[in-house]
């Protein structure tokens, strides 16, 4: 019997940017059907409203909503775009250190018997590590080296 485990630990933490984005259209018709192709256009859909939300799963003040409307949303979306990556990378790039273990993190972590991220014993040979977020600096738990 086959069993499936879940292997990706890494995934168990959320994304740390999500853009959901939207585009309205006007339909219009087209007057000339004539083309090479095998089908036959009748209309076509001309953008004239964009909306995205960012949305910073460690900051709050980082997520945004814009709209945006006019002829050149499109041109105006990928704009947005190029900035929302320029953000991204400096968040991406900037790796803040752990923050001090209070007393009850220290104890926590000397005592854990359980890796945090992948729920299995630690054994005597294996380095426990601080996991801990690297946008935030907050610390996590223990858990095994490299997971
Ligand atoms: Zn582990």
């Amino acid at each position: 019997m086959k069993k499936m485990k879940f292997k990706n630990y890494k995934y168990k933490e959320p994304v740390p940017f999500t853009v959901y984005a939207d585009i309205e259209c006007m339909l219009k018709p087209i007057a000339d059907k004539s083309n090479s192709l095998n089908t036959t256009l009748y209309q076509r859909h001309v953008p004239h409203t964009v909306a995205y939300y960012l949305q910073c799963n460690f900051d709050d003040s980082i997520s945004k909503f814009r709209p945006y409307r006019g002829k050149d949303c499109v041109e105006w979306f990928m704009n947005q775009l190029k900035e929302l990556a320029q953000v991204v990378e400096f968040y991406l790039k900037r790796i803040v250190p752990m923050e001090s273990l209070n007393f009850k993190q220290r104890n926590e972590f000397y005592s854990a018997k359980i890796c945090h991220v992948c729920e299995k014993p630690f054994t005597p040979q294996d380095a426990k590590h601080r996991d801990h977020c690297h946008f935030t600096g907050k610390y996590r738990g223990a858990a095994h080296q490299g997971v």
